[in-house]
């Protein structure tokens, strides 16, 4: 079949047909950009909300076009008044149904007035203007309402545990006790749809427009070492676990082996870290991998992943994103997921202060890694209190035990500080500019070893900036999308608990960056990485690398490097001996991502059905007991702690 560019056709005969072409590279170039464009306008077709049931429309889809018409409408009761009207609520929205009042419909008026709230009914009426001085403007279908004719109770609800209006308060216990009662609220229901449409939208710029192929890749599996710890899933042979993989990382790099090309998933990942603030056991990543790509080639297509699912009405997204070295971002911002909506940049004043008396400042600069740093406060003076400060320079101790010590510039441009003595004229005037310090900003100064001074500053940057804001001055808009890419990290970090040994700073399949290769046999700790992570509003929102794709090297690694039993891993290393392309990937945090585009307060808002802080499920009492019988099978006994072996007692 000849394809030909013009003309509009209708997209539902065009995509079944020109796909398959396009992916034999069978049409001519201009006219990818064509399918492109019909590709994306297909999303946009409105879906058919009343197929395959009985109901003429959705209560929120009416409208005045409406009028005269003969609705069935299905939906909760969301109030009833005074045996007038009441309002049906569906998961498009509200609509006015007004109950009968004569004797004819004495019936109608009995069921729609007695039936309590959230039940479930069925309503047929005409749709009708609302008389003159009563519409409802804020209500999309406050023009008109629907005098009902006959009505059906399907389920009468019994007494609500709490209301189901927005912005009723309610515990997050309850609301996830009673999650499906929750995910009636219109900001639940916007939440999942919205995240619904991103993900549609993904699939089809990676699969219709890219050529990626969605595969599903197993949750049991075994060990993966290094990284996040996985959970254990009991076998039925004696001593033998399942581990859920904590990302299919390793399913993806063999896929590339297997010669998919070009990989991508909605993958569910499980990591049991314990109870961690706003992570969740298990979440869901949007896993890609591609074959003989680069750094630049995944950037790229990240970048336009995300410019084609982004919702409308959030505005757009440009690209590409700014990038910065993970140095740059330590030493700015004191973090590896820098917040760039906003200054109060790190600024390094050591040479500023290199000569003046302050004892502390000259013995901090006496070390290798000594620095003296500091991060202005803009009208910390106005909107900051004492207490506040005091709990800033508190915080600082307690967290990094890093001491802060504080310089104001008052109204006149003069600086109030316990420092100022020791510091010429010259030299304040020095420190003015390089924090470009303005009258009743307060600047933050630390001294001491550069990975604890950055550390520290970054975090009171962060402190001090939700301390202005609570006080009223906007800094960062909250309407606002900053990505950044974040690149060259270090390809091994010391452990904390050890700082002798070394540990992925993303996994231990990261490939070396090419011109620090032959760094990796003789200072590994000074290799930089082909890691790379997105960041969105001070928010790490995705990471991938590159990958080793040398068994040799990736042996190494393993072995030598990390002191891992390669052995675990032996399936992989074998992969990489038998024809495996040059590949790299990335991992999109799915709920992270849609959060902070409805700019949920947590990624629970975003998940259906989420566990609560300490990882159980408060409606099903998910993790449960089993009997001894049921663990048998599996060669399992409990071993209980003596204070539930007590309570069980009793
Ligand atoms: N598997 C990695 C992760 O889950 C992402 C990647 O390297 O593609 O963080």
């Amino acid at each position: 079949m000849r394809f030909r560019c013009s003309g509009r056709m209708a997209l539902s005969w065009v995509l079944p047909r020109v796909l398959p072409e396009l992916a034999r590279g069978l049409t001519r170039p201009g006219c990818g950009r064509a399918l492109r464009r019909a590709a994306s306008a297909s999303a946009s077709v409105a879906p058919d909300f009343n197929s395959f049931v009985t109901r003429t429309n959705t209560c929120g889809e009416l409208r005045s076009a409406h009028v005269g018409q003969e609705v069935t409408l299905y939906g909760w009761i969301q109030y009833q008044r005074q045996g007038l009207f009441l309002v049906l609520r569906d998961f498009q929205g509200l609509i006015q149904v007004i109950i009968p009042q004569d004797e004819a419909h004495s019936h109608v008026k009995n069921l729609l007035c007695n039936a309590p709230v959230e039940s479930v009914v069925r309503v047929t009426g005409i749709v009708s203007p609302r008389p003159p001085g009563q519409e409802n403007p804020k209500m999309p279908t406050g023009d008109i309402e629907v005098k009902a004719e006959t009505a059906e109770i399907l389920n009468s609800c019994k007494k609500l545990p709490f209301e189901i209006k927005d912005f009723i308060k309610k515990s997050e216990a309850l609301r996830m006790q009673y999650r499906y009662l929750d995910l009636r609220s219109f900001q639940l229901q916007y939440n999942l749809r919205l995240r619904s449409r991103i993900v549609m939208k993904m699939r089809e710029y990676l699969c219709n427009l890219h050529g990626f192929v969605d595969v599903e890749t197993p949750t049991l599996f075994k060990r993966t070492p290094g990284g996040a710890k996985e959970f254990l899933v009991p076998s039925r042979e004696a001593g033998k676990f399942y581990s859920l993989p904590q990302s299919p990382q390793q399913f993806k790099q063999l896929l590339m082996v297997g010669g998919l090309d070009r990989y991508f998933q909605v993958a569910r990942c499980y990591r049991d870290e314990g109870s961690r603030p706003d992570r969740q056991p298990e979440f869901t990543q949007i896993d890609i991998e591609m074959s003989f790509v680069d750094k630049a080639g995944i950037q790229k297509l990240v970048e336009g992943l995300l410019q084609y699912s982004w919702p409308e009405e959030r505005g757009s997204i440009s690209t590409p994103f700014p990038s910065m070295t993970y140095e740059e971002a330590l030493a700015g911002y004191g973090t590896d997921k820098p917040d760039t909506r906003f200054g109060m940049k790190i600024v390094d004043i050591g040479d500023f202060v290199r000569r003046s008396d302050i004892r502390f400042v000259q013995h901090a600069l006496s070390y290798p890694h000594g620095t003296v740093k500091a991060i202005c406060i803009p009208q910390g003076v106005r909107y900051l209190k004492n207490k506040n400060l005091e709990s800033l320079k508190e915080s600082a101790k307690s967290q990094f035990n890093q001491e802060i010590v504080e310089i104001i510039c008052r109204p006149d441009g003069s600086l109030k500080s316990l420092l100022t003595r020791f510091l010429g004229e010259k030299q304040q005037s020095q420190l003015v500019q390089a924090l470009n310090m303005q009258a009743d900003d307060v600047v933050l100064l630390a001294a001491g070893e550069e990975k604890q001074v950055c550390s520290a500053l970054g975090s009171l940057r962060l402190e001090s900036a939700d301390l202005l804001e609570a006080a009223g001055l906007v800094l960062r808009d909250p309407a606002a999308f900053h990505f950044l890419w974040v690149v060259d990290f270090p390809l091994f970090l010391s452990k904390e608990e050890n700082p002798t040994e070394l540990e992925s700073a993303h996994h231990p399949f990261t490939a070396p960056h090419p011109s620090d290769t032959s760094l990796l046999y003789s200072d590994p700790t000074k290799v930089r990485s082909q890691h790379y992570d997105l960041v969105l509003n001070g928010n790490e929102i995705g990471g991938g690398s590159i990958r080793i794709h040398s068994a040799e090297q990736q042996r190494f690694v393993l072995e030598k490097v990390l002191k891992e039993d390669s052995e675990v891993l032996s399936h992989l290393l074998e992969a990489l001996e038998l024809g495996a392309p040059p590949h790299g990937g990335i991992a999109l945090g799915l709920d992270r991502l849609i959060s902070l585009i409805v700019g949920a307060p947590s990624i629970r808002d975003v998940i259906a059905f989420p566990k609560s802080f300490r990882g159980r499920d408060l409606m099903g009492n998910a993790p449960d007991y089993v009997t001894p019988e049921e663990l048998k099978p599996y060669h399992i006994q409990v071993s209980w702690p003596l204070e539930e072996k007590e309570a069980k007692k009793n």
